[in-house]
């Protein structure tokens, strides 16, 4: 699957058409994913709450994360500094090779865009139907409006959420719209999924449905961090459990050399 997607992607960008064609074979055509390290990194929020002390990670590409702890661990903390919207107070935090904190607003632009993320809550656009709210981070990413709709059909299609397209997130349940936030956060084949507590609001079945669609990101090669408390998601899937306690990285942390 990797080497086809690469092989599109070439195509895509050299011969356009060629790639278009290999790209629908293979819908889910994530970034390659990137190696992640985090160096002796704190994060102090004015005045003085510490959300992380002196944590340093590695997760290598392709990894399935788990990133547990307690509420005001510093899990949050965590993923917004991997997504770029925090910088340290202290320390690196390096992606794919990028000192996060010496990339300017085009470097971390550019970062987002290979980075998926779903919070707990779906925060869809009310006033959008699930198609735009979809290809809406396509075209952020520079796809023309149709090229964009495209690609959130045939990935909703895909997830088998196909039959929401034209509805609104308010008619949606909260399992449904949390699928569609997944589906938002793929729709530009990030190597990074980053979650937040996505199933705390869902009742089971629907949490597993949504587990579902990252586990299928995994497999299509990008790696995943899922921040969760919920017992039963670390039990359903297979992946490394890091711990977070008061901001303190307490266990399954391999740390960055
Ligand atoms: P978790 O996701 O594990 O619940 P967070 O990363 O949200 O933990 O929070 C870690 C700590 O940092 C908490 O004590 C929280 O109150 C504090 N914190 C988080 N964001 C901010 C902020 N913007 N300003 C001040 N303190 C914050």
């Amino acid at each position: 699957m990797i080497i086809l997607c690469d092989l599109a992607k070439l195509a895509k960008r050299h011969l356009l058409g060629a790639g278009r064609d290999l790209r629908r074979s293979a819908s889910l055509c994530y970034d390659s994913p990137r190696v992640i390290r985090l160096y002796h990194v704190s994060k102090v929020y004015p005045p003085r709450f510490t959300a992380l002390s002196d944590v340093s990670l590695a997760i290598e590409p392709g990894e399935f994360v788990f990133l547990t702890g307690p509420s005001g661990a510093g899990k949050t903390t965590l993923l917004r500094l991997l997504l770029g919207a925090e910088t340290p107070t202290v320390g690196q935090v390096v992606i794919g090779g990028r000192n996060l904190v010496r990339l300017g607003r085009r470097g971390i632009a550019k970062l987002r865009r290979s980075t998926g993320m779903v919070f707990q809550d779906a925060k869809l656009l009310p006033g959008l139907p699930v198609l735009d709210n979809v290809a809406l981070p396509a075209e952020a990413a520079g796809e023309s409006s149709k090229e964009a709709r495209r690609k959130a059909f045939a990935l909703l299609r895909d997830l088998g959420l196909k039959d929401l397209v034209r509805r609104y997130p308010r008619s949606l349940s909260g399992g449904e719209q949390q699928r569609v936030a997944l589906a938002r956060a793929l729709v530009n084949e990030p190597g990074l999924l980053l979650a937040d507590e996505p199933t705390g609001n869902l009742d089971e079945e629907s949490a597993r449905r949504v587990v579902e669609l990252m586990v299928r990101a995994h497999s299509g090669g990008a790696t995943v961090v899922l921040a969760t408390h919920d017992p039963q998601l670390l039990g359903a899937v297979s992946g490394r459990q890091i711990t977070l306690r008061a901001g303190h990285l307490v266990d399954g942390g391999a740390a960055a050399e």
